[in-house]
């Protein structure tokens, strides 16, 4: 039997071969191309920035790309984890909690992903167990070569014929050495053999340390962490070494040295202002060009597209870096000392800035230190305020002060999942005079509650799996102030991941005091957005919804761009700075 025979006899008992091999239907082999984007030295060196920006100036050739993230945790899903250990958890139209990378794919790539483009250790495993009890593996004995293995590459496969991928960008989550990380390694390698050549590239990130006290670059833990790689069987085809400053010469010829990896392949990646300017600096240092031959794909490319898109995204960069006002934007919270737990909301925030020219800066508002007193001080030179989401009591009072301070102020306010619930208890207890307005959530037999259990949900018990999570469609109420921004669209989607809500029974009497509801679902009595009019507040907007989670560089989110435009008025209102003085 030839060697591609043998790699390539789809279904056959593994009682036979080695190999466990199977092909989703619709695999072309040959066709469909892999970039694996793994890191050494340490984690958090940005690799989903790194490889959505690769993807990016790949998709802009023209080239249909589909990125995956391999996480090494054994959770299911990032549902779970806690955005101070782990950043936020970043949901998806079909509902999958995933890691914060997919926002960065989702943003650079403008590209709707799903459930196929994430996976854990823990879904693997899940999987092979389930087939081993249908009795999938044919009286063999379950192992990690081949089975555990198979099934990583089924899903690589799976990925690229599903999405007709001309490149699947997958990144390896942690370091290479993780313990977690050896299944994910390993089924590379052997897809990279089973695949042929030309067909799968690995890049390596790497760190070059530069310790104050030498004042020089070192290259030796760079150097070490890529041979871990090869110790498992991997070569790498490039290397980008991650370094607070520009990576010297002399250390990436050490580098390309002691790596057989030829000095064009082996550049310098150092800390940038803004992620958005990767893209270019990739270009420039060639790695778009380098993937294309190395993977034999030059071919494929529209050169056309790819000029217009270069031009599009150079545009949008140069704003960035042009002199701007400022605007400050107090963000409340729980987990204000990690700025990961809220990276979307700060990304969308980014989007509006530069397309009104405005550089936003955040200030971080710990609640549990907020009080009647000094709310109106801590939030003086604030010139919006954000409510954003959260779980749990902690704080929730100082938030409803922060709210009743925008609302009375005019200061311009956004309210996020919990920040509408927080802001309809608010107008609850202090305009409708509704005594113990509450949510069940942080007062489970309060008086009034305004904010409750889903009613479809009330018969789920339990914590885990009961969220509604996801994309829904929004049905928005014409002559408002959310239909306005969506461009009098009647129906828009907007992504989801909550257990409570506004009570319906509520509702009559919230909007008889002049709060509406200007966005709900098209069929149940579910509260979607609200607002008050602009006669009274010039820009009083919460949704149920996570905004922030769609929007894009180049099309910022409505009600995003909305407040920060109002935002931005407020900082330049003269009667307002009289009146201050
Ligand atoms: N804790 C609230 C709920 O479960 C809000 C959730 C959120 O802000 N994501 O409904």
């Amino acid at each position: 039997m030839s060697n591609e025979e043998l790699l390539f006899r789809i279904g056959q008992s593994t009682e036979e071969t080695e190999f466990y091999t199977p092909m989703p239907e619709g695999y072309r082999r040959g066709h469909h191309k892999y970039v694996v984007v793994v890191g050494t030295v340490m984690s958090g060196l940005g690799k989903g920035i790194f490889s959505s920006s690769l993807a990016k100036l790949l998709q802009d050739k023209g080239l249909r790309v589909a990125p995956i993230k391999m996480e090494g945790y054994y959770n299911i899903d990032s549902g779970t984890l806690n955005p101070y250990r782990h950043g936020e958890v970043f949901v998806l139209d079909d509902g999958m909690e995933t890691d914060m990378d997919l926002g960065t794919y989702e943003r650079l790539l403008d590209q709707d992903l799903n459930a196929a483009n994430f996976t854990t250790n823990g879904q693997i495993l899940s999987a092979v167990l389930k087939k081993e009890r249908e009795g999938g593996y044919l009286g063999r004995d379950v192992q990690f070569i081949p089975h555990v293995t198979g099934e990583v590459k089924l899903r690589l496969r799976e990925l690229a014929a599903r999405t007709n991928a001309d490149v699947v960008f997958v990144e390896v989550g942690g370091t290479v050495g993780d313990f977690e990380n050896q299944a994910y390694l390993e089924a590379c390698r052997q897809l990279a053999y089973e695949e042929g050549e030309n067909s799968v590239t690995f890049v390596v990130l790497t760190y070059v340390l530069e310790p104050g006290a030498l004042g020089e670059q070192k290259s030796k833990a760079a150097q070490l962490g890529i041979k871990r790689l090869m110790e498992v069987g991997i070569m790498p085809h490039i290397i980008a070494c991650r370094a607070s400053s520009p990576v010297k010469e002399k250390v990436r010829e050490k580098i390309s040295m002691y790596t057989n990896v030829p000095m064009r392949r082996v550049v310098t990646m150092h800390d940038v202002d803004s992620i958005y300017t990767i893209p270019d600096a990739l270009r420039t240092a060639g790695i778009d060009r380098e993937v294309l031959t190395l993977l034999n794909i030059h071919d494929r490319v529209d050169q056309g597209k790819d000029d217009q898109a270069r031009l599009k995204w150079r545009s949008f960069v140069e704003r960035i870096e042009k002199p701007r006002k400022d605007i400050n934007i107090a963000v409340t919270g729980k987990y204000t000392a990690l700025r990961d737990a809220y990276a979307s909301i700060i990304k969308a925030s980014e989007h509006c800035g530069v397309q009104l020219g405005v550089n936003v800066n955040f200030k971080w508002i710990d609640t549990t230190l907020i009080d009647a007193a000094n709310v109106a001080k801590r939030l003086a030179d604030c010139h919006g305020i954000i409510v954003p989401g959260g779980f749990g009591v902690r704080g929730t009072e100082g938030k409803i002060e922060c709210i009743r301070y925008a609302r009375e102020n005019k200061v311009p306010y956004l309210g996020l999942c919990l920040g509408f619930q927080m802001a309809v208890i608010e107008f609850a207890r202090n305009v409708c005079g509704i005594e113990g307005a509450n949510s069940t959530e942080f007062e489970k037999n309060c008086k009034n509650p305004v904010i409750d259990i889903l009613p479809e949900q009330k018969k789920i018990e339990g914590l885990g799996g009961n969220m509604r999570l996801g994309g829904k469609d929004v049905e928005l109420k014409p002559g408002t102030l959310a239909f306005q921004l969506f461009d009098s669209a009647r129906t828009i989607r907007l992504r989801f991941r909550h257990r409570y809500e506004v009570d319906p029974q509520y509702v009559k009497t919230l909007e008889e005091h002049g709060m509406t509801f200007s966005g709900k679902h098209p069929k149940q009595p579910i509260m979607q957005i609200l607002e008050l009019s602009q006669e009274v507040h010039p820009y009083f907007v919460g949704t149920q919804a996570h905004p922030e989670l769609t929007s894009r560089p180049l099309r910022p989110q409505p009600l995003f761009l909305g407040f920060c435009r109002a935002a931005l008025a407020y900082s330049q209102d003269k009667s307002r700075q009289v009146q201050a003085v």
